[in-house]
């Protein structure tokens, strides 16, 4: 049995960039392409140059070493020849590898939006495309609008494609740019255009309008398209696009794929999709979903006790793929339904030793059922229940005691009618006998009392300098009469590790400083620092 190549393409940097409120700047875009490189992606679509001075300076060089560096552009305007518009010329002049054209392919648009003839339309495409590939670029041309053109007007539709595909193109590629196509009609409109346009030179780009661009994606792939194109994490305008990152497993561990095809992917750049997809999110200074398909932080996670001691004896029992495949991890959680079972399951994975019978672990178990009893949830909150399980089954150290703190928040007038609102806090702490003092400004208390508690932890300090809250999120709900304030603070350091630390109080700034005091206390920890 032959097995196909399909090409990735990923237009996280063009098409992601769509996406309501992101914002690259050039230094994200040169990481964001490494990244790529590291996935084993084909072809990494840098932006639009000639369109703004941020995508000319980016393609000023190559800024791939393994991937393809293609550049994105209209086909020529109607009315001049291709080797004559400005905008064909900035593709050339770029630093590319290949030029993606985008083209329209449904004779509504072509006659209202572009107020041009059909036959000119057809003559931009191949103009366009020959240009480029008469400029030693290979060449591909994005058929805009095509299943709904498809649909439309057939003949139409595929002879853009056509044109295209005879004109020289590397590679045509069917759109779908309202994203309303339904995966059987990909299926079938791909099987009507493969009889005029070999598969191997046939892409897809499919939009998640209905929550199925990766579905559409598959079944062009079914249908014999060999290359897709798609954005990290499904960036992109409205919906998004279709998701790489969900893409690439199905691809390579999915046999009903992995039988007929094959990605420039390997085993371990597979290996680094969590990683890629979560360091996305970092340059975005979003929280990644969880949720997400085989990279999110739940997406090999179990709760109920029966789940987790099955996982434990045979982890395919809950499990479609294995976790490491693409450097995700299996997670028990910890909860008010926990089982010994979960307790010994995440004591394992945090390399905490003990025996399955040893008392502690019933310790442990009282100690979590009767904190959750009082509003803590460990189960978004590793590190908190890091620093508990090592308190009864082991040691935490005293790094460090606050021997009382302050915060004030004051409103002032500063001009006439105009006011501001300062927070200040003030810490004493005291490290080994040593007693410091810190007072720091914030724009909030929680933010002022987490300055002043980092400003000098004295010989702590360099391993704390680097420490970020990434979020904050407050829950305030009903526990006996009272109600009850649950804090969860996300920090990151430099290296871009995450963790999350929990506390809880009728005060919002105190249940705040037990989550700061984990946070940082974990981290001494995990330093590998001595008190
Ligand atoms: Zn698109």
């Amino acid at each position: 049995m032959s097995v196909d190549r399909v090409y990735l393409f990923d237009t996280t940097l063009r098409d992601g960039a769509q996406t309501t409120g992101v914002d690259f700047s050039l230094a994200d875009k040169i990481q964001i392409a490494a990244m790529l490189d590291g996935l084993d992606i084909d072809y990494v679509e840098g932006g639009y140059p000639g369109a703004n001075p941020l995508d000319t300076e980016f393609f000023s060089e190559k800024r791939t070493k393994q991937a393809r560096f293609t550049a994105f552009g209209m086909t020529k305007k109607i009315g001049r020849s291709a080797s004559n518009d400005p905008g064909i010329a900035a593709l050339l002049e770029s630093k590319s590898d290949a030029i993606c054209y985008v083209g329209k392919a449904w004779d509504y648009q072509v006659r209202v939006a572009l107020e041009a003839s059909l036959e000119d339309n057809l003559d931009s495409a191949r103009d366009s495309v020959l240009t480029a590939v008469k400029a030693g670029r290979e060449t591909m041309l994005d058929c805009e609008h095509f299943f709904d053109g498809y649909k439309a007007n057939p003949d139409y539709a595929l002879s853009v494609a056509k044109a295209a595909y005879d004109a020289g193109a590397r590679w045509v590629v069917l759109c779908d740019t309202n994203g309303g196509t339904l995966p059987h009609e990909i299926e079938r409109i791909v099987g009507e255009v493969i009889k005029q346009i070999p598969g191997d030179h046939l892409g897809i780009h499919a939009h998640d309008d209905t929550g199925q661009a990766v579905a559409n994606s598959l079944a062009a792939v079914r249908a014999g398209v060999r290359q897709i194109q798609g954005t990290l994490n499904g960036l992109g305008e409205r919906c998004g696009n279709a998701n790489l990152a969900t893409i690439i497993p199905t691809l390579k561990l999915k046999s009903e794929f992995s039988n007929h095809v094959t990605t420039g992917v390997s085993d371990e750049a597979l290996k680094r999709l969590t990683q890629v997809s979560r360091g996305l999110d970092e340059i975005l200074n979003r929280s990644p979903n969880r949720h997400a398909p085989y990279v999110g932080a739940s997406a090999f996670a179990t709760k109920a006790g029966i789940h987790a001691s099955a996982v434990m004896k045979d982890p395919q029992t809950y499990e479609h793929v294995a976790p490491e495949s693409v450097g995700n991890r299996r997670k028990v959680l910890v909860s008010d339904q926990a089982g010994r079972s979960n307790i010994l399951a995440e004591l394992e994975r945090l390399g905490i030793a003990v025996k399955k019978d040893d008392p502690r672990v019933t310790r442990l178990l009282d100690e979590v059922k009767e904190r959750e009893g009082l509003g803590y949830s460990y189960e978004g909150a590793d590190a908190s229940f890091f620093l508990l399980a090592r308190r009864i089954i082991g040691e935490v150290p005293e790094f460090f005691r606050v021997e009382r703190f302050s915060v004030n928040v004051e409103r002032r007038f500063v001009e006439g009618s105009e006011t501001e609102t300062v927070a200040e806090a003030f810490v004493k702490v005291n490290v080994g006998g040593e007693v410091l003092i810190s007072a720091a400004e914030g724009n909030g208390p929680v933010n002022a009392l987490d300055l002043a508690l980092r400003k000098d932890l004295g010989k702590y300090q360099r391993h704390i300098e680097t420490l970020a809250i990434v979020d904050y999120k407050v829950r305030v709900f009903q526990g006996g009469s009272d109600a009850v304030t649950r804090v969860l603070i996300e920090t990151a350091d430099k290296s871009g590790e995450r963790w999350t630390t929990v506390g809880v109080s009728g005060n919002i700034i105190d249940a705040s400083f037990q989550a700061l005091i984990d946070s940082i206390t974990y981290k001494l920890l995990k330093s590998g620092v001595t008190a």
